[in-house]
């Protein structure tokens, strides 16, 4: 079997598997999964080429951070062969974005992670802060932590795609090294298309996460606190269901659309067992190696077609 190829990560220098491991379901946020399952999902990616990991303190309320501390104890690669990304700035008890709680948040991560240094650490969900104290404190504040080798590159998150451009735009080049943008490149959303030229001007590194739109385009369906308007539900639904009479999996299909598109360095999917990895790992494989049949995506881009890009609000109304 071929493996995952390695892409470039913007201007990091960081080498990325185009298919990346989410470590939000290791929070139990789409539901139960246990610690041994969660440990166990980890190494496998690891073992099947996946070297990309992405967690918050935010997800569980640090307890993905701790789970994949744990399997990152025991993962079959040196610490130079796989890259972590962790976030400040969101917690369960709410935002802060100030200089002296995201540097403790970043000391508190490293611990639950086991690590001594994170290689991208992000302002989580930035347009539930204030943007301008994102350019004018957070960021100095990480840029500290980056001078002392606690994280080696910096990034900022959220939902709405015009925060990116906001932040870009006002600080000095090279300052910010990736974004990841969520919910924005799927089978019902490709708002993303858009910024990409704006995102490679500025060199950064482009993060796509949620390729099945937060458990939107799987036949379990999404979990009960899914923000997404009826209308896009049922759409999806709809998709779930046109895909199952074709014979076709649509979390397989939605990650092999993802995974497509060549601007994109990487994109994160959630993964919470050992199946799943090696589904979606055998998913990546068969488009790298042009063996997908994505014949089917004109019919069910029909049916996306009066919910295209539709989205949900998210942050504060300024941002
Ligand atoms: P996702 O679209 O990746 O969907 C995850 C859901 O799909 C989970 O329930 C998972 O169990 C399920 N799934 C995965 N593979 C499957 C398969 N082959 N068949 C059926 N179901 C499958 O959503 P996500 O987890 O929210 O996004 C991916 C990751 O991106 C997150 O874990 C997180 O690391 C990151 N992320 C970051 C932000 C942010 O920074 N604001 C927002 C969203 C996601």
């Amino acid at each position: 079997m071929s493996s995952l190829g390695l892409y470039e990560l913007g201007h990091t220098g960081l080498r990325v598997s185009k298919l990346a491991f989410g470590a939000s379901p290791l929070g139990n946020v789409f539901g139960n999964v246990k610690e041994e399952e969660a440990i166990a999902s980890v190494h496998e990616a690891a073992r099947l080429g996946i070297n990309f990991f992405d967690t918050s303190p935010y997800y569980g309320g640090t307890l993905s951070e701790q789970v994949l501390g744990k399997a990152l104890k025991t993962i079959p690669l040196p610490r130079d062969k796989y890259i972590i990304s962790s976030k400040c700035g969101r917690y369960v008890d709410g935002f802060d974005f100030s200089a002296e709680r995201v540097t403790k948040s970043v000391d508190e991560s490293l611990e639950r992670l086991n690590l001594s240094y994170i290689d991208i650490i992000q302002c989580h969900d930035i347009e539930f802060g204030s943007l301008d104290q994102i350019i004018q404190e957070t960021i100095p504040a990480l840029m500290k932590l980056k001078e002392v080798g606690k994280v080696r590159f910096i990034g900022i998150t959220g939902l709405p795609l015009k925060i990116f451009k906001y932040v870009l735009d006002r600080v000095p080049e090279g300052t910010i090294d990736v974004v990841l943008s969520y919910c924005h490149y799927c089978l019902n959303d490709t708002a993303l298309e858009d910024l990409i030229p704006y995102l490679k001007s500025k060199g950064v590194g482009i993060i796509n996460a949620s390729p099945l739109s937060m458990g939107l385009l799987t036949e379990a369906g999404p979990p009960s606190w899914h923000p997404a308007p009826i209308a896009l539900q049922s759409a999806c639904l709809e998709a779930v269901d046109y895909c199952k009479r074709k014979g076709r999996n649509i979390s397989e299909l939605a990650l092999q659309f993802a995974l497509q598109n060549e601007d994109i360095s990487t994109t994160l999917i959630g993964m919470n067992s050992v199946e799943q990895v090696k589904e979606n790992v055998k998913a990546a494989i068969e488009v790298e190696s042009q063996q997908s049949d994505l014949g089917i995506l004109e019919e069910v881009g029909k049916i996306f077609q009066p919910v295209k890009n539709l989205t949900w609000p998210s942050g504060r109304a300024e941002n």
